[in-house]
């Protein structure tokens, strides 16, 4: 008999899990209070990397040191409102102490595991899909304003070197070569070899949808309220059975997820994007600029810049001067760029103290499995959480390791 599974969440989460699903042969229904690609949701703007590099734990011993400076410099690309600072303060603290040496090896490992195959992963699930030209491959950028900015970075990259991500070296003249418009601020990059972006990160998650759809996955418009044993009840009343539940609903997890007992330590950090249409000037890869800490994307018609880290309650308005700091680090690099209009977005990562996503079957409630938590990477690693989640669900046998994601790991 077909197993029946209810996916809540059709963000690249949510839809990898219901897509892996559905294929290996699950009735799968996939349940959202919006449709997939819609702007509320994370998966809608963000900065479309699939960042095979990114190994480092958010909080790492080299970030730690820079704390600080983060913190109190004018147009920081991360902030916090002095007013939430109480309620802020216990997350903050586990995440500090998770960014040790000893502490940050095992994430290390566990997000290397998410990450490693980025974009074989994102070319098997749009395989035979209209999301499959969104896929690029390429180089990403990192740029700074002098060497030793990379050099100084020790542990960063030897635990990069130890994994096999492999660069390029380039010089300013280098530099210039790939891209002339480069202000003089930046003299030194870092090309990481083998990577990929997603040209329109929206229109590749509705595109993931609707052949899900067209092949017999189904999907159903509500939002839930309340969850377990098998049943998920939605806010008009209605109420849906399966075998498995997954929950995948991004920065929106805690409430559900904590009300089955599980302590889910999820912190909203808030990221902004502001895009350049027809912008006269793109990159030839993706770059992320490292004294401000911000992507840059050569998307489908669009230049998007993307970034900061605003510590924040879920439903806060966006803050413009997130905005406005996007677009001043923007002109820092291209000081000469014309565009033909801009849009500018805020979005929510769902971020947990150790960097990792929590991916597994809740031992309070057998019928529930977690899939969220994905922090900066999401778009990176929902294909690969997809199968993994597969697995899981299906009681398939998995060479991968997935203690580390533990949903009772905080408890
Ligand atoms: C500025 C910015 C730049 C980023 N850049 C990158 C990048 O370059 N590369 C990368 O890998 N990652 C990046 N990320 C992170 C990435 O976007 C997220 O990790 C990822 O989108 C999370 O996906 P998700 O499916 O888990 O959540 P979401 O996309 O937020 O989807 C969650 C879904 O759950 C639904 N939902 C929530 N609660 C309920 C409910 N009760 N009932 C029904 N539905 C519900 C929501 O409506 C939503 O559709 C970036 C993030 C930001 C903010």
């Amino acid at each position: 008999m077909k197993q029946k599974v209810i996916v809540i969440g059709a963000g690249i989460t949510g839809i990898s899990c219901a897509e892996e699903l559905r294929r290996s042969g699950a009735e799968v229904t996939l349940i959202d209070r919006v449709p997939a690609g819609d702007p509320s949701q994370t998966s809608f703007g963000n900065a479309g990397i699939l960042a095979r590099e990114g190994v480092m734990p958010i909080a790492n011993p080299s970030m730690l040191k820079m704390i600080p400076q983060i913190m109190f410099s004018p147009n920081s690309p991360v902030y916090l409102k002095w007013s939430y600072l109480i309620k802020f303060a216990p997350w903050a603290l586990g995440f500090v102490m998770n960014g040790t040496r000893p502490k940050a090896r095992p994430i290390i490992n566990a997000l290397n595991e998410l990450l490693y195959d980025t974009v074989e992963r994102h070319t098997q699930l749009a395989k035979g899909t209209k999301a499959d030209r969104y896929i690029t491959s390429g180089d990403l950028t990192f740029l700074y304003r002098h060497k030793r900015q990379f050099t100084s970075d020790r542990f960063a990259n030897q635990t990069r070197e130890d994994l096999g991500i492999t660069w390029t070296e380039l010089s300013r003249t280098n530099l210039l070569e790939r891209d002339p418009h480069i202000s003089n601020l930046y003299k030194f990059g870092i090309a990481y070899n083998n990577h990929g972006w997603i040209t329109n990160p929206s229109a590749y998650v509705a595109a993931l949808a609707l052949h899900f759809q067209k092949n017999g996955g189904s999907i159903h418009a509500g939002e839930v309220v309340k969850l377990g044993q098998g049943t998920v009840m939605l806010k008009d009343g209605q109420k849906l059975t399966a075998n498995s539940i997954v929950l995948a609903t991004g920065a929106w997890s805690k409430g559900l997820a904590s009300a089955l007992g599980h302590n889910v330590p999820l912190q909203a950090e808030r990221g902004y994007h502001l895009s350049l249409k027809s912008s006269s000037i793109m990159p030839p890869n993706t770059y992320l600029i490292m004294d401000k800490r911000f992507g840059l994307t050569p998307m489908d018609g669009f230049l998007r810049c993307a970034g900061q880290s605003e510590y924040a309650p879920l439903d806060m308005p966006p803050n413009q001067k997130a905005i406005n700091n996007l677009r001043q680090f923007l002109y820092r690099l291209y000081p000469n760029i014309e565009h033909e209009g801009e849009t500018t977005w805020q979005g929510t990562r769902p971020t947990l103290p150790d960097s990792l996503p929590m991916i597994g079957r809740s031992p309070k409630d057998a019928s529930i499995v977690f899939a969220f938590g994905s922090q900066h990477l999401g778009l990176t690693m929902g294909p690969k959480i997809g199968q993994i989640v597969r697995d899981i669900v299906l009681d398939k046998p998995s060479n991968i390791k997935i203690d580390a994601y533990s949903p009772s790991r905080f408890d």
